[in-house]
């Protein structure tokens, strides 16, 4: 009996014991190799944005990345040749086909998306090489950047897919003769048999969603991986794609962008908040672990990741309206009414984003906008202020500035980029939140 943990380890231990009971699946025996896995191995691991590690069960066994191994690839190919060029390759619509089915746009033979196996060799074959790198090099190096450390290749595994893999060599003959596939189709297929069978475990697993559930910013070792943009990208193509003829249901009942492979790795990302992985090889009819699914979909249940729930919690972004409570005290009653009415000031905490911009703007123009002549939006409890929210509140301030009003703003870290002076449609800066007021109490004659 392990002790006691911490809350998230205790729930991943919970799942571990409700779902090992399950024996439902079976193991991938098309590639020969799979089938010597310990049908019992089952281990969860989850990893938070700030580095923090979790997992419970076999965490540590390894295992080869197969299908999971698709979306870092991909990712790969986009940061090297960006989302145009790579969709004139590979498309970005869910098959709703089994990952080795021919899967190639009517007309061009296009292959529908990056996730299920023609599209993936695709992919692969996308990669160039270097002077001094293979574009296999390339891949594995990428590969181990998003796990933060160095993986490599399980030659066993490697062999017995390359001596069994005829279905996916004919996938790369027939998309070479459509004309999209800019190799020979036995050395796009050898490559992509090589990143399939990289060696991994369910934490290395979890740190790569985590990766790619974190702008592309490997939360362990800190290095930036992959742009944003790019991260999010991926993670469309994996919420609609990933779970191949069970995407759709997977997204409906879970939530999150995923992918499975048939050694029985499975990872989820909950876009900015943590990578999940599970490993447990028996599989279902569609080629993803039975455990796996379980455990993630209860994962995501319990601890409320469905993507479509509630996507800005109020309270992690919010902005409060503070105007009588804070202000100095004026030196008679009716100096303090004045004050008070023609005094608006607004308080801003957390990460400030579009939604919270949005807030934000529409309390400063709220409150008795007929008699308040001045502004004062305090900054003194934000922790950042995105590109589109510091242009919004910016804009925002100037609009207000032009209405007539008088702003300040409470922004000893800068968050607004608000220089001194100059621009007179930008607000005033001020270190505290007194000196904002008292300014503009002044300003306004009423003290
Ligand atoms: N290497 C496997 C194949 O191409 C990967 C399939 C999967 O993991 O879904 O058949």
């Amino acid at each position: 009996m392990s002790s006691a943990a911490d809350a998230v380890t205790d729930t991943l231990r919970e799942l571990h014991s409700r779902f090992a009971e399950l024996r439902d699946g079976e193991l991938a025996d098309y590639i020969p190799q799979l089938a010597l896995a310990d049908p019992d191995a089952f281990g969860l691991a989850l990893i938070s944005m700030d580095g923090h590690r979790y997992s419970a069960g076999a965490a540590d066994v390894p295992f080869t990345l197969q299908s999971v191994s698709k979306p870092f690839v991909y990712a790969l190919a986009l940061s090297l040749l960006g989302l145009d060029e790579v969709c004139r390759w590979v498309g970005a619509e869910p098959s709703g086909e089994a990952y080795n089915a021919i899967s190639l746009e009517r007309g061009t033979g296009r292959p529908a998306n990056a996730m299920v196996n023609a599209g993936a060799i695709v992919t692969t074959a996308l990669i160039p090489g270097t002077a001094d790198a293979t574009g296999f090099d390339r891949i594995l190096e990428c590969l181990s950047r998003f796990a933060g450390r160095r993986l490599d290749v399980d030659e066993a595994v490697y062999a017995s897919e390359v001596a069994t893999g005829d279905r996916n060599r004919a996938l790369a003959y027939l998309i070479r003769s459509t004309g999209l596939l800019p190799v020979d189709p036995v050395a796009a297929v050898e490559t992509y048999f090589r990143q399939c069978a990289v060696q991994v475990t369910a934490l290395d697993l979890a740190a790569m969603a985590a990766t790619l559930a974190n702008g592309g910013v490997n939360p362990l070792t800190g290095g930036v991986v992959i742009d944003e943009p790019v991260a999010a990208q991926v993670l469309a193509v994996m919420a609609t794609c990933g779970m191949y003829e069970v995407s759709g249901d997977w997204l409906l009942r879970v939530g999150l962008p995923a992918k499975s492979g048939v050694s029985g790795g499975l990872i989820a990302a909950g876009p900015a908040r943590f990578g999940l992985a599970t490993y447990s090889p028996l599989l279902g009819p569609t080629g993803t672990s039975v455990r796996g699914r379980r455990a993630l979909g209860a994962l995501s249940e319990r601890l409320g990741l469905h993507l479509m729930h509630n996507p800005a919690l109020a309270g992690s972004t919010v902005t409060l309206v503070t105007t009588a409570d804070d202000l100095p005290s004026a030196p008679t009653e009716e100096q303090e009414r004045a004050l008070r009415e023609r005094v608006a000031v607004v308080a801003a905490q957390g990460a400030l984003d579009f939604t919270a911009a949005e807030r934000v703007l529409h309390a400063l123009d709220e409150p008795r906008p007929e008699e308040t002549e001045s502004v004062v939006l305090d900054l003194r409890q934000v922790t950042g202020v995105d590109t589109v929210a510091r242009t919004m509140l910016r804009s925002g301030l100037a609009r207000l500035a032009e209405g007539g009003r008088r702003t300040a703003v409470v922004d000893p870290a800068g968050h607004l980029a608000v220089g001194p002076g100059g621009d007179p449609a930008a607000p005033r800066r001020f270190e505290s939140r007194d000196e904002a007021v008292e300014r503009a109490a002044r300003d306004l004659g009423t003290l």
